[in-house]
């Protein structure tokens, strides 16, 4: 096993990085900006490099800094956590060919899976349903683009081959919109990612969002943890995620469960990953692959009692998978409550000094969070400042405990996303689990 590990991340997964290397006795070095010296993971790191100005492009994107920082500090392995560089193949490429090990899969797999094109090829490739669409990039010709267009049949989507974050995608309900959504989104994929190709596939109106946890060893061994809901959404990003997805049967579980199993064995991945779907009518849509731990894997550890942070370190160390799929056993149901420093209605960002914290407690609830009584939350970064869990035997329990979470947990001094997500666990369409990916954003218009 390592011996030190560089924590190439801030927040809530520094935190949550830092906790599984002390359980495993692998000594930590946390990386930080200007502008988070007073991070909580910050103080309880073995070592502590500053590795530049608050702005992300100089520190948490500062790939020569980060490595400096290992070889200054002798750490041999980096964990990129969510965000950031966790998905920057030119990143992994860099830190494995300065002789440290990047807790994730190989740079090339990042690059496979990073392009959405490439990706869906791939996935196709392995017998993974896919989004209706095409997987040609849409050139200048637009007479070839309304074809596409056409083929799918309106409205389609036009997506960014790099996009993400929610970024670089735009809907188009018919021909006349078309040319402007292509030469619009292509202008800010082109900025955004350094990457304007552009690809069009169906909108689908009313989905949710379906996701598969997967864990790969370099052995070939690679199983399923199940399944999250994250259908309740604003903007394209994710405000409540939920294991297992409510609905979906056991069938359907072992159908995508050994296709996604069997992709990964075809694409030689590793570590942990997330195939994200879009589900209607009873079918699944591949949308996309993110080969990084993400924001809502507690959710799974809480009903599959595995610790993901840990088993990526077991398999970037070469340790063989300890569990087959049939010990993957499902208990309970979970819910993760987003927190953000934001307006809980309009979702301007709020940062700023926290008076007063306290965290909630008891049987089934879980906090990640790095606050803290006094914490300053920066202006420069995410405005999610936690996230909160709750287990019970069935949904209806774990909503029953979140209830009580939210109404227990206190953040004073900054503005909380904390009443909406009073508001929604209250909300008889979340509570009879109707809701799809648009359900938050229309609830809001309203
Ligand atoms: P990103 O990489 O930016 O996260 P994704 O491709 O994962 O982008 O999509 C993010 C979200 O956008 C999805 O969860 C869903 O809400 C919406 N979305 C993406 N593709 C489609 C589609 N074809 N039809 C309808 N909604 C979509």
């Amino acid at each position: 096993m390592f011996e030190k590990l560089v924590i190439a991340n801030r927040g809530e997964i520094a935190l949550r990085i830092l906790r599984a290397c002390r359980d495993m006795g692998i000594k930590t070095v946390a990386i930080h900006s200007e502008a988070d010296r007073d991070l909580m993971h910050v103080g309880m790191a073995d070592e502590s490099v500053c590795i530049g100005p608050a702005s992300s492009a100089q520190s948490y994107l500062n790939i020569p800094a980060i490595i400096s920082a290992a070889e200054v500090t002798d750490a041999t392995a980096i964990h990129p956590g969510y965000g950031f560089l966790s998905e920057n193949a030119e990143f992994a490429e860099v830190v494995e060919s300065s002789g440290f090990v990047f807790i994730g899969p190989k740079s090339d797999t990042i690059r496979l899976m990073g392009d959405k094109i490439s990706a869906k090829r791939a996935m196709e490739a392995a017998g993974v349903p896919c989004v209706p669409g095409s997987i040609e990039p849409i050139s200048d010709d637009m007479g070839r683009a309304k074809q596409i267009a056409q083929d799918i049949g309106y409205p389609v989507m036009v997506k960014a081959a790099g996009g993400g974050g929610g970024r670089g995608m735009r809907v188009v309900e018919s021909e006349s919109e078309l040319a402007e959504a292509i030469s619009l989104t292509r202008t800010e994929a082109g900025a955004a990612f350094n990457d304007d190709r552009l690809f069009m596939e169906k909108f689908l109106q009313a989905p949710r969002h379906v996701e598969f946890q997967v864990l790969a060893d370099n052995y070939g061994n690679a199983i399923h943890l199940c399944e999250r809901d994250c259908s309740m959404q604003r903007r394209n990003q994710k405000v409540i995620e939920e294991a297992p997805a409510f609905g979906i049967t056991e069938e359907q579980r072992s159908f995508i469960g050994e296709r996604i199993t069997r992709a990964c064995r075809e694409i030689g991945y590793r570590g942990a990953g997330t195939f994200e779907f879009l589900y209607a009518n009873g079918e699944f849509y591949f949308i996309e692959m993110n080969t990084r731990v993400q924001v809502e894997h507690p959710v799974t550890e809480m009903i599959t009692g595995i610790d993901i942070v840990k088993q990526q370190l077991l398999i970037a160390a070469g340790e063989k998978l300890s569990f087959t799929q049939d010990d993957i056993k499902i208990r309970g149901h979970a819910i993760e409550c987003r927190i953000n420093a934001e307006h809980p209605y309009t979702f301007i960002p709020c940062p700023g000094k926290v008076t007063h914290f306290h965290c909630p407690g008891g049987p089934g609830i879980r906090v990640d969070t790095h606050l803290y009584n006094g914490y300053t939350v920066p202006p420069h970064y995410d405005s999610m400042i936690g996230k909160l869990l709750s287990i019970g035997h069935s949904r209806e329990g774990a909503i029953t405990r979140m209830k009580g979470a939210l109404h227990e947990i206190v953040i004073e001094g900054i503005t909380t996303n904390v009443p909406l997500l009073q508001d929604l666990m209250l909300d008889p369409v979340f509570v009879n689990a109707e809701h799809n990916i648009h359900y938050l954003e229309t609830k809001l218009k309203e």
